[in-house]
């Protein structure tokens, strides 16, 4: 059975798949908008979209903000739904399109996330496939898919991939050795996009407007509203081809022609621009603390950096020309390409040399934890720690540091007690909350926490305690602590987001029962 790469995006969503011939192909593109039409019964996709412009409040968009956020739920028709279940309803319509097309079912898929997503937000893709009936191969980091998807080559690459799509701005560095693939670091603003952009050239079109018809007020019409938006949009993507272009306002008979020349939308949008750069060059310096100090590719991800300033600003900066083909597949391609390489059975009725089919095979990406895990221990510098250890300082100690590998295992790491003849241990684990590690207690989120009792009475204080902290790909982390004289152990499990297996069931019921339509 074919497998598929799926690009779940925040504001449009891909699936593809590689044909007989070895070349990916994409079925289906269509916003990331889930309207809810009727009970059970929901429409998916740009007609979604546009219903979503009348009526927001049955609709929804940007869910993949939310993946991964116990705390997010949206109610519809009196049912209740989480950001996977919403997804997962994207998912299904995309297979849908996809049955359609191969005429036969959709199972298995790969679903790209971006770099930055923790172990809970991927863990969240993973239940909105399974939502959905499919069957997530692997959740793939997008950069590592955009990268994945141009031609293979030999030795260690490094990859510089910048991703402007519509709502969010993300830029990686990437390491290829051969077959092995990992990011080594990434940061972005998931708040700054193509509808950025989008408003500037509105506010540009309205004055423009006010200043030919000085006595009209269009902007409490909701017709014009929409067809600004359209027309606003549409002005971007022309002015990417064309050096000017020009669009016809209407409103009460009157008609407004506003010229806008790419020269001019550059200086409307200069500060975006000049965002996304400073961004770059920040990650470029981080990645050269990281020994990377020279790119072998420049990347561009995503429909906005069809914007001819976009490559010539990075030209600049790096000196090289960016590898701009059709930007805003690259990673569901790359996705594509990925599934079947995890489908080792399917590439024997490729039309592919067999050393494509077995590089491709044996391709391996790496998950790592974008934050760390740690506990919370004692500082024994405080001198407080002596005379008041229950008020001295503590801080985090990460046992598995951001960027460790999926399955990882700590080993015992071994910590001491704080008192004399003390009848309990306390394990807190800690998330590390912000991009870069820090042991500050601040910089960090409790996440789960456990009691070691029953020490055995008279240990010394300095008694030596064994943690250890194991965690699956699926996000499943395993704290062990022991006591290693007596003997006494506490072993805990915490999922580390996601919902649990019984609400997933109950979700992919209440899923299965929608009528989707696009
Ligand atoms: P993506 O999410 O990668 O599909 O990117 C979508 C964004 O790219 C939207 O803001 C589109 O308006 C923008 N976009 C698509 N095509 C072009 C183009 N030819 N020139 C400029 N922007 C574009």
């Amino acid at each position: 059975m074919t497998a598929f790469g799926i690009d779940l995006g925040t504001t449009k969503s891909c699936i593809a798949y590689v044909d007989d011939a070895g070349h990916p192909v994409v079925i289906r593109t269509a916003p990331s908008v889930v309207y809810f039409e009727r009970k059970d019964s929901v429409v998916v996709g740009a007609a979604a979209k546009n219903a979503a412009l009348l009526a927001p409040d049955l609709a929804v968009q940007l869910v993949k903000r939310q993946m991964g956020r116990k705390d997010a739920d949206y109610a519809f028709h009196g049912t209740r739904y989480t950001p996977e279940s919403i997804s997962a309803l994207i998912l299904k319509e995309l297979a849908a399109a996809a049955e359609r097309r191969l005429g036969h079912p959709v199972r298995d898929v790969v679903i790209t996330v971006p770099a930055y997503f923790g172990v809970a937000e991927r863990q969240a893709t993973r239940q909105a496939a399974e939502i959905a009936g499919l069957n997530a191969l692997d959740v793939l980091a997008e950069p590592v898919a955009a990268a994945l998807s141009g031609p293979p080559a030999e030795g260690v690459r490094h990859l510089l991939v910048y991703d402007l799509g519509g709502g969010t701005f993300d830029i990686s560095v990437i390491r290829v050795d051969g077959v092995d693939a990992s990011v080594i670091c990434t940061d972005g603003d998931h708040r700054l996009g193509g509808a950025d952009w989008d408003a500037r050239i509105r506010a540009y079109l309205l004055e423009a407007f006010a200043e030919q018809h000085p006595g009209l007020v269009p902007t409490a019409d909701e017709v014009f509203m929409q067809d600004l938006w359209i027309k606003a949009e549409q002005l971007k993507e022309e002015l990417s081809s064309a050096p000017t272009r020009d669009k016809d306002l209407r409103f009460a008979g009157a008609v407004a022609r506003v010229e806008l020349t790419r020269r001019r939308l550059e200086e409307l949008t200069a500060d975006l621009l000049d965002r996304t750069m400073k961004i770059t060059q920040e990650t470029v310096e981080r990645a050269r603390r990281h020994g990377v100090t020279e790119f072998d590719e420049v990347v561009l991800v995503g429909g906005m950096t069809r914007l001819p300033a976009v490559a010539a600003r990075l030209e600049e900066l790096l000196g090289r020309t960016p590898r701009h083909h059709e930007p805003d597949l690259a990673v569901v391609r790359g996705a594509a390409m990925f599934a079947l390489a995890r489908q080792s059975r399917q590439a024997d009725r490729l039309g592919i040399t067999a050393a494509e089919a077995e590089s491709m095979r044996s391709r391996r990406v790496t998950t790592v934890i974008p934050r760390g895990f740690g506990v919370r221990v004692l500082d024994h510098n405080d001198p407080l720690a002596r005379t008041d250890p229950m008020r001295a300082r503590t801080y985090v100690i990460h046992l598995l540091p951001a960027g460790t590998r999926l399955p990882a295992d700590s080993g015992p790491v071994t910590f001491t007690t704080v008192l004399d003849d003390q009848p309990v241990i306390e394990v807190e684990v800690w998330e590390q909350s912000g991009r870069d590690s820090s042991e500050e207690l601040a910089d960090n989120t409790l996440i789960g926490r456990g009691k070691l009792r029953d020490l055995p009475p008279e240990l010394p204080k300095g008694t030596p305690i064994h943690i250890t902290f194991f965690m699956g790909e699926t996000g499943l982390l395993t704290v062990h602590a022991v006591e290693p004289v007596s003997g006494r152990e506490l072993r805990f499990d915490l999922q580390i987001g996601g919902l649990d297996q019984a609400a997933v069931d109950k979700a992919k019921t209440a899923v299965a029962r929608h009528d989707i339509s696009s």
